[in-house]
């Protein structure tokens, strides 16, 4: 038999694991909702164009990490599976014309995402991203709003030490002047340029700024920057987003190398990264402003900001910070009895219960009461409703496996006192 394996680059989220997620899941959620985000869901795979246009025909994403599903003779459409969430929610804002609903759209996802790249810690083919967006708002004040959300997910997660990176990367009005004046100064130095860079001069020079080769280091030192040619413009956007961010008491620290790997970005950029592993290269976080990619996508002209904060860092930030897992559910009580056979009784008892809204496991094998009880022990469950002969005259014996003690209670009443007993769920 072969072994199968789950493909390289994924991971199963088993049932112990699974609650730290959920948890993350319910605070995105609920923080979405706070301020003012509407939960939209979209395929997990687009036409591939939809990606091409969308994230850049000429960033890594499209390049070199796209899942293309190979298309069938009849096919007159190619897909791949969404990298990212934002250019598949522009899609479906102009395909529902949501630009007639009222302005800004505000839209929220969470859900995995793929991307064919490299595995290693905190890089996975399939991830879980939490994705908010805002269309229809031109800012300044919304790209801070996000910004504070941001921040306030990750300190409501445990990860109070995240510090914001921010730069302003130009509009199609001072962008290009600034590009040509960056492939000037990269030219003029190209051979000093490790190969790939030198490559990637001819197709998207401010890839080279944000590169991850170390001989880079020194040559982004002397690069122009772009925070000192935006135009007027863009230039009093950046002010006034720093302004709110200042109005809130949030501060940021000006990176003028950070654009980011797609081409539809404008003007605000930011990342979140864990207070001192900014060497490392991953960021907890990003977002950024899009104004011209609803019209990228056949839309009519629409500004837009968003950020797609990454699950699976945040769960490895918690555990390298020591925070202790989420303990998963448990069962109020199990259903036992002392005739290993009667499994039909316990299940109709387990039905009983569940119906009220208690969450309880039935014994459903035929084991021996000693062992349903080991195991109901073991399964951290609080009661133990053993069924005998008392069952007849409506009753049943409730063990209280915390304090070893046992008494009858009239099935009646059962589930009013698992009810009373069930500790209020959160956390
Ligand atoms: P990006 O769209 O590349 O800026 O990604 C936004 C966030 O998603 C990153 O900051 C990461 O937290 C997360 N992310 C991106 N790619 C991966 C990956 N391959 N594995 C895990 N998380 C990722």
């Amino acid at each position: 038999m072969p072994s199968f394996r789950a493909p390289r680059g994924t991971r199963d989220l088993l049932p112990a694991e699974r609650p730290g997620w959920a948890r993350l899941e319910r605070l995105a959620a609920e923080l979405a909702a706070r301020y003012g985000y509407r939960e939209i869901e979209t395929p997990l795979f687009e036409q591939s164009d939809v990606f091409e246009r969308g994230v850049g025909e000429t960033t890594d994403i499209v390049e070199k990490e796209l899942f293309r599903l190979a298309p069938r003779a009849e096919d007159r459409e190619t897909w791949a599976l969404r990298p990212e969430a934002t250019a598949g929610i522009v899609r479906a804002f102009i395909q529902h014309g949501m630009q007639t609903w009222p302005q800004p759209v505000k839209l929220t996802l969470t859900g995995p995402m793929f991307r064919y790249d490299r595995p290693q810690a905190g890089r996975y083919r399939q991830f879980w991203q939490w994705d908010v967006e805002a269309i229809g708002d031109a800012g300044p004040a919304v790209d801070a709003e996000l910004v504070e959300l941001g921040l306030r997910f990750y300190r409501d997660a445990g990860l109070p030490d995240v510090d914001v990176l921010l730069n302003s990367i130009g509009d199609p009005a001072c962008r290009p002047a600034y590009v040509a004046e960056l492939t000037a100064y990269y030219r003029s130095i190209a051979d000093e340029l490790p190969e790939l860079e030198r490559r990637r001069l001819e197709t998207n020079p401010l890839r080279l700024l944000d590169s991850k080769e170390p001989a880079m280091g020194n040559i982004n030192l002397d690069a122009p920057k772009i925070t000192d040619r935006l135009c007027g413009p863009c230039a009093e956007h950046f002010a006034a987003v720093r302004a709110h961010l200042d109005a809130l008491g949030i501060s940021y620290r000006i990176e003028p190398a950070l654009v980011r790997g797609l081409d539809y970005y404008t003007r605000t950029a930011f990342e979140f990264y864990r207070r001192g592993a900014e060497g490392q290269q991953q960021a907890l976080g990003g977002g950024g402003r899009y104004d011209g990619l609803v019209e990228l996508l056949g839309g009519r002209p629409t500004p837009g900001i968003g950020f797609a904060l990454g699950l699976d860092r945040v769960i490895l930030a918690l555990e390298e910070t020591g925070r202790p897992p989420v303990p998963e559910p448990r069962p109020i009580a199990i259903v036992c009895g002392a005739d290993p056979a009667a499994t039909a009784e316990r299940l109709r008892v387990a039905t009983e219960l569940r119906a009220a809204g208690l969450p309880v496991r039935a014994e459903l094998g035929r084991r021996k009461l000693g062992r349903q009880l080991e195991a109901a022990v073991k399964e951290g469950a609080r009661f133990a409703v053993i069924l005998g002969d008392e069952l007849a005259a409506g009753e049943v014996q409730l063990r209280d496996l915390h304090a070893a003690s046992q008494r009858p209670v009239a099935l009646a009443d059962l589930a009013a006192l698992l009810h009373r007993k069930t500790p209020p769920t959160g956390g």
